[in-house]
């Protein structure tokens, strides 16, 4: 097992700052000479357009570290449908209270004034990969020697909430915001001896703990606050898919006789009317249904032609992060199709390889021939206790993918406060090497 601390070590200086050499050591190298923004070198000779589509995990990084490495000559716009991003990191803490959506919101201001990253509030709707450029819903056009795509995930509708209204009754969110809230205000409204009923979907979905952290989270919450109540996790997975030894004790042990697990389900419809899921095991009702469904990469994706993976997601090649499909344009992210874990902490270091890729690219360099990335995942088990998962990942030549290596993935012993006052530092560091 992976010991906690040498891992943080490790994530904090090739995880979340230095992971592609060769650009800052370039840069350290050069001597930056007075940068007209903090950070951004004028002397690397590099030139070169690059649209960035979703300013999230993966696209404000990318964005980001394009201008640190690439310096001035490398023309970065970052296309954002919101004003500010709201991390659905950390977000299961909304439900028990620990955390408000307002602590989780993330400007651009940073992006732009520090390292020159030109913001668009918009939507794009259209990719033109022959004539190189995007446009939005509204028609602006936006022209690209590269383009970036990392538009996170959409959702599939479950059979009975095709509406507006059902959807609301039935919040997923899975996707922080609004959602987040209304769920929230959905469990304090429960009565005592109440039933929450969530579901699980079959892989990949985004944050493989998550649901679990999720459903342990409200256990805790309801055991405290309405004495009796249940939390039903209808799974279509045929088991607990990550971290098993911490939620398998979480569930059997900490949570016992409040955590309903229950592993290959299958949701065939749902009754927002009457609060009735119809499951492969018979009907359930819930004071609260949370159900999320299974996802595919933002629409964007599939509307220009990239989801040749499943019909819903893009291949891509991991030295570059360029799509298999589309020359020119790469995709990083939930929305990609790799080995690696659909997680925040993942999308930072796809972002840091594909800037590093595109440098290289414009500069008539060859690729890193083998990147690494790793990822650090902490779970909240009760309002203290935390238990974590880590994960190393290499290029692997023989199957042009990325594969474990040691140190290898690894989940903590036991849940603890130390864990959780970890989680906070981790989370910070992360948020900040993304949007500060
Ligand atoms: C409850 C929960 C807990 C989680 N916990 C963790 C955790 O502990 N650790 C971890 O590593 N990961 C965690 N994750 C997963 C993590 O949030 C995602 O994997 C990560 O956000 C993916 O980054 P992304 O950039 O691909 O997508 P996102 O972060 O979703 O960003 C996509 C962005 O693109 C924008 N966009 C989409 N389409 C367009 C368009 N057409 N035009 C303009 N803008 C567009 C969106 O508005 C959004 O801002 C969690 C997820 C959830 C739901």
């Amino acid at each position: 097992m992976v010991k906690r601390r040498d891992f943080i070590k490790m994530a904090g200086a090739a995880g979340l700052g230095l992971s592609a050499a060769g650009w800052s050591m370039l840069a350290a190298a050069d001597g930056v000479a007075a940068p007209v923004a903090v950070g951004v070198p004028t002397n690397t000779g590099i030139k070169g357009r690059v649209v960035v589509i979703g300013g999230g995990m993966a696209g404000a990084t990318v964005a980001k570290y394009l201008r640190i490495w690439g310096g001035t000559g490398v023309d970065v716009t970052l296309i954002e449908r919101d004003s500010a991003y709201s991390s659905n990191i950390m977000s299961n803490l909304v439900l028990n209270g620990s955390r408000t959506m307002s602590s989780l919101q993330y400007g651009y201001g940073n992006l732009t004034s520090r390292y020159g990253v030109k913001m668009v509030k918009g939507d794009v709707a259209t990719i033109d990969p022959v004539g190189r450029s995007v446009t939005l819903a509204s028609g602006t056009r936006y022209a690209y020697d590269r383009l970036v795509v990392a538009p996170g995930v959409d959702f599939d509708i479950l059979p009975g909430l095709e509406t507006a209204a059902a959807q609301a009754k039935v919040p997923h969110a899975w996707k922080a915001g609004p959602q987040t809230t209304a769920l929230r205000n959905m469990i304090t409204a429960m009565p005592n001896g109440g039933v929450f009923v969530m579901s699980i979907p079959g892989k990949p979905y985004r944050c493989p703990p998550g649901p679990y952290e999720r459903a342990c989270v409200v256990a805790d919450w309801l055991k405290k606050n309405r004495p009796g109540s249940k939390v039903i996790v209808l799974d279509a997975n045929p088991g607990i898919t990550a971290e098993v030894h911490s939620f398998t004790d979480a569930f059997n042990v900490v949570h016992a006789g409040v955590i309903e697990y229950q592993p290959n389900v299958t949701i065939n419809s749902v009754d927002a009317t009457n609060m009735t899921v119809n499951t492969s095991i018979g009907n359930i009702h819930g004071n609260v249904l949370n159900l999320i469904p299974p996802h595919r990469a933002g629409k964007v994706i599939a509307a220009n032609g990239l989801a040749d993976s499943g019909g819903k997601w893009t291949s891509v090649d991991v030295l570059s992060y360029e799509a298999k499909v589309a020359p020119g344009i790469h995709v990083i992210g939930d929305a990609s199709a790799t080995t690696q874990p659909k997680a925040g902490h993942i999308a930072n270091q796809e972002a840091k390889v594909c800037a590093d890729a595109i440098l290289r690219l414009f500069s008539g360099r060859a690729l890193d021939p083998s990147p690494h990335t790793n990822s650090a995942c902490y779970s909240p088990i009760t309002f203290e206790t935390a238990s974590w998962l880590t994960a190393n990942f290499a290029y692997d030549p023989v199957t042009k993918t990325m594969q474990p290596v040691a140190p290898s993935s690894g989940e903590a012993a036991a849940r603890s406060k130390d864990n959780f006052e970890e989680m906070n530092k981790w989370f910070t560091a992360l948020m900040g090497d993304s949007f500060a």
